[in-house]
């Protein structure tokens, strides 16, 4: 065996025919059971003292990459089979650690729809049960030009950390297009974030402490459920109608369980749909206030209004330091991106600062560039009025197969925008049974007991995503889930 030897080298000899078997055998260009030479004649071809060769030897055995074996040679050993590299994940337990630890997250593991779907394998799956817009709808194009741009413009400053709060233009213009909805915020009030869920991360750990107690709509969204159970807080629910979160209910929820915040998402409401009425949205504030109570105010979809009148954000008829507001670019623009951001007032906007520099020093200033370059108010509202006619066709669409394709017994209330429509079955079939069905006729949706934060649960309804798919694969995913309900409705 040849191996290139520099004798002139501070690295000592031993070290050198080390490092070339090491790689040689790593690299595979010696594969297992290759017989190494004896090391008398390794010594002897190389010129060299037969311990050195023997102190190679030793180094690469004891990382377990060669072996003598007695009276045959020494050998090249396959890789250790780490379990998680080759697949077998059982065939060498777990470290006991591992397998002692009671992982807090453990009721937000659970079997996704869309893999549902896909396990059942048809071949044209539909899937009406995701959280997000239409990915052909994202202004990919432009938003590469955008980050071309930043990356060509040769500012060093974009390849740091940047401030922890957000880059300073980028929140200028979110100022603007808040001021465009009707809701005026000043960028020094505006913190950017990973996500809007984020943001709902840090107000929760930074207002909330295990035992606490949170109030939200029943249903809600389901990953709002699965970070304030990982809090171990306690979550009272209140019921919402037509008209969004029961505020008529809320005093007595208020003095039953002293909430230390209230969450809600006052428009077009995930999952159901529907807006808050704004008499009840100025009830809310008037409450909130006189039980001294912060409210977290999702508005994750506010801009995308088909019909109907816009209602006042929470957080504009706040008069100063009540309301925390949240959205996202995620359902505008593109979830990938991950850019949501937070409106706060007074003291807990330096908190949640800090925090947001503990969690994760700042969010991508790459992107935060990137999304500034490409958003200019006048850009954004073409891009919404646009994504509205189009989202607004295919609610149009999913009412027209509603009705033509599921029993008359079967009651949606229309939504007025966002992505989301609740449908309640025949009152004596589970969404839950429903969607093993649905699935092996080709359609998935969302089924309801996810989003209910305690009992009572509505078992029988369920979450259809409208702007995901084109008017005629829409006809044809209600087509598909009214076979599957007259299926369920002739099981014994
Ligand atoms: N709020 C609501 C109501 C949502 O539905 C979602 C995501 N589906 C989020 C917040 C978080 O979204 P993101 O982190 O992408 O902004």
């Amino acid at each position: 065996m040849r191996i290139p030897l520099n004798r002139q080298s501070h690295i000592p000899l031993y070290r050198q025919i080390e490092t070339f078997l090491r790689q040689s055998i790593l690299s595979g260009s010696l594969p297992p059971d290759t017989r190494l030479p004896a090391s008398r004649q390794m010594a002897q071809d190389l010129g060299i003292n037969r311990i050195t060769v023997e102190n190679a030897y030793a180094e690469l055995a004891a990382d377990g990459l060669i072996a003598s074996r007695v009276g045959s040679g020494t050998y090249v050993l396959p890789p250790y089979p780490l379990p998680y590299l080759t697949g077998d994940a059982h065939s060498v337990p777990w470290p006991l650690w591992q397998q002692e630890m009671h992982f807090r997250n453990e009721s937000a593991k659970k079997t996704l729809p869309d893999e549902m779907l896909k396990a059942a394998g048809h071949p044209d799956p539909i899937s009406l049960a995701e959280g997000i817009g239409d990915s052909q709808l994202f202004p990919v194009k432009d938003f590469r030009k955008a980050i071309q741009s930043v990356l060509l413009s040769g500012d060093v400053a974009t390849l740091e950390y940047g401030e922890s709060n957000g880059y300073g233009p980028l929140r200028s213009t979110i100022a603007h297009i808040l001021a465009s909805q009707g809701l005026s915020a000043r960028p020094e009030n505006v913190i950017i974030t990973s996500g809007s869920q984020q943001a709902l991360a840090l107000v929760s750990h930074l207002l909330l402490k295990p035992g606490d107690a949170i109030l939200v709509e029943s249903p809600t969204y389901s990953g709002a459920l699965d970070l304030f159970r990982s809090l171990d807080l306690k979550i009272a629910g209140i019921p919402v109608d037509e008209d969004g979160m029961r505020v008529e209910m809320l005093e007595r929820l208020l003095q039953q369980h002293h909430p230390k915040l209230i969450y809600s998402i006052p428009n077009f409401h995930n999952p159901t749909g529907v807006c808050m009425s704004s008499q009840r949205r100025r009830r809310l504030i008037a409450l909130a206030d006189g039980y001294n109570i912060p409210i977290l105010e999702d508005d994750f979809v506010g801009d995308l209004r088909y019909e109907g009148r816009t209602q006042p954000a929470l957080k504009s008829l706040d008069p100063g330091g009540r309301v925390i507001y949240i959205s996202t670019f995620s359902k505008m623009l593109m979830p990938g991106l991950r850019i949501g951001f937070l409106v706060a007032e007074g003291p807990v906007y330096d908190s949640l600062v800090a925090f947001k520099q503990t969690y994760d020093l700042a969010t991508s200033n790459l992107i935060q560039r990137s999304l500034e370059a490409y958003v200019t108010v006048g850009r954004y509202q073409t891009h919404l009025r646009r994504s509205c006619q189009i989202y607004r066709k295919r609610r149009d669409a999913l009412l027209l197969a509603i009705h033509r394709h599921l029993p008359a017994n079967a009651h949606i209330v229309p939504p007025q925008g966002g992505l989301f429509a609740w449908l309640h079955l025949p009152a004596h079939l589970l969404a839950d049974d429903l969607l093993p069905l649905a699935c092996q006729e080709g359609v998935s949706f969302a089924p309801g007991r996810n989003f209910f934060p305690e009992p009572p649960i509505d078992a029988s309804g369920l979450r259809l995503n409208f702007v995901a798919q084109t008017p005629e694969r829409i006809d044809e995913g209600i087509r598909r889930l009214g076979k599957a309900i007259r299926r369920l409705s002739l099981q014994p």
